[in-house]
């Protein structure tokens, strides 16, 4: 058991002061004690700084990292989500295991070093180039898994079952055959990620969305896996074209086709939900079910807004995402997510309410909650049986100076790009120590390897 003494902590009940944690060996708070005046006995680390809850990163594509940045370049007249997804299709025509593995680590510091302590990895790269299994099928998980213990970010890892590459059944296109796996081999997939369960590492499962699935191969799985009660993800909604076919092929919107065919519950979470008629929003929050919001990409890709201010007066659970990694900020999320309603609606301090009337407390104790959830963990408060996730933010820095109670959590997401976080915890180990994290350039030196490669002229 380790003890470590905080001088403020946000704790469920609210800011305290002098706060010891006991963190088990499995990674998990054993005890929250507020208050001490005076400490007994000794303690292993004394946490520089405001300790708060570390922000789950509900919705991840780690390979996409190597395209950020990379497809800001106009290609045709109309450029739009639909031609960014031929400029992602032509990076995975060469990207190897061992690249894959080096844009995930450089990907997972990045995120710690900002405030994520964990990345639930929405993963639907598993063959290789030709569209053939790996020797071991597992190969391209297990890189994603080695990234990750390499970063020491916590993972929940989602296999994604991938079959088709429209409504009806339509066979995947070329540009898809890295992803599309038999719904067998997709279960073993499952299956090899629930044994590798560790401290660090947790499984859910994915459908990639209701064009790339048919009814019969959903509910196969279902039946296989939903009574392990792993968290199930799926896209939906992001684009008005995905929800006209769905319309046309199903008769209804995606959201509400989900609600109305599958046990739609709240081990489910919705990745993005941009589209939504008011029954959905309503039948959604209802469902227990998480909205994966992904304010950066969806910016980035012209989805459009989701229905904030609505989703949070019925009470649904939200969590964020960086999905295409054009961010590796929550703080930028956050600032997403709120800005696009205060630009819609002409108002400010949009999420806050009279009883959490700072926006960045209740955007935070909001995704705290829902992002735990997407990850299928105990984690989000800091309270006994939680998972020691945290982040400790420097009181010293320029954009924290001053500032005290929810006002740290304001500066924090309020005040532009330089981060005040100055250490970062994951399952009671300390990741990023003084802003930054050890392994930081011998994974920055592999990356660059990789993306020299990868944008070398052919
Ligand atoms: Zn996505």
């Amino acid at each position: 058991m380790a003890r470590y003494l905080a001088p403020v902590a946000l704790l469920p009940g609210g800011w305290a002061e002098n706060v010891v944690f006991e963190v088990d060996s499995e990674g998990s708070l054993q005890s929250v004690t507020e208050g001490l005046a005076t400490v007994a006995g000794s303690v292993d680390a004394r946490l520089p700084g405001a300790v708060v809850p570390g922000v789950v990163n509900g919705h991840s594509h780690a390979f996409q990292r190597a395209l950020a940045g990379g497809a800001e370049t106009r290609t045709a007249a109309g450029d739009s989500f639909w031609t960014w997804r031929d400029q992602m299709y032509r990076l995975l025509g060469s990207i190897s295991p061992e690249a894959v593995e080096a844009v995930a680590a450089q990907l997972y510091v990045e995120l710690l070093r900002q405030g994520y302590t964990r990345v639930v990895e929405f993963h639907y790269l598993h063959n290789d180039p030709t569209g053939a299994p790996y020797g071991d099928p597992t190969e391209m998980a297990r890189r994603i898994v080695r990234a990750a213990e390499r970063a020491g970010i916590g993972l929940t890892l989602v296999p994604v079952l991938y079959r088709t590459s429209d409504f009806g059944g339509v066979p995947p296109t070329e540009g898809q055959r890295r992803f599309v796996l038999e719904v067998d081999s997709f279960l073993q997939l499952v299956e090899a990620v629930q044994d590798w369960s560790s401290s660090l590492v947790s499984p859910g499962f994915a459908f990639h969305s209701l064009r790339a699935v048919t009814p019969r191969e959903m509910e196969a799985v279902l039946e296989s896996v939903a009574r392990e009660g792993l968290p199930c993800h799926i896209h939906v909604a992001e684009q008005p074209r995905e929800v006209e076919a769905c319309r046309n092929w199903y008769g209804m919107r995606p959201v509400e086709w989900l609600l109305d065919q599958l046990p739609v519950g709240p081990d489910w979470h919705l990745i993005h939900c941009t589209h939504m008629v008011e029954r959905e929003i309503q039948g959604l929050a209802r469902s227990g079910a998480t909205a994966v919001v992904c304010p950066t990409t969806e910016a980035n890709l012209g989805d459009g807004i989701f229905p904030l201010q609505r989703f949070q007066s019925l009470g649904g659970s939200l969590a964020v995402g960086s999905d295409s990694h054009v961010s590796t900020s929550p703080v930028e999320e956050l600032r997403w997510l709120e800005y696009a309603q205060r630009l819609v609606q002409g108002s400010r301090a949009v999420a806050a309410d009279q009883d959490t009337p700072s926006v960045a407390r209740a955007l935070l104790t909001w995704v705290w909650e829902g992002g735990a959830r997407s990850a299928g963990i105990d984690a989000g408060r800091l309270a006994p049986g939680q998972r020691a996730d945290f982040v400790v933010l420097d009181r010293s820095h320029p954009v924290l100076t001053g500032r005290s109670g929810d006002g740290l959590l304001d500066a924090w997401i309020f005040s532009g790009n330089d981060t005040p976080v100055r250490e970062v915890w994951v399952a009671g180990r300390r990741v990023v120590v003084d802003g930054r994290h050890p392994e930081g350039g011998s994974v920055a030196s592999s990356f660059r390897a990789v993306m020299r490669r990868l944008l070398a002229p052919a």
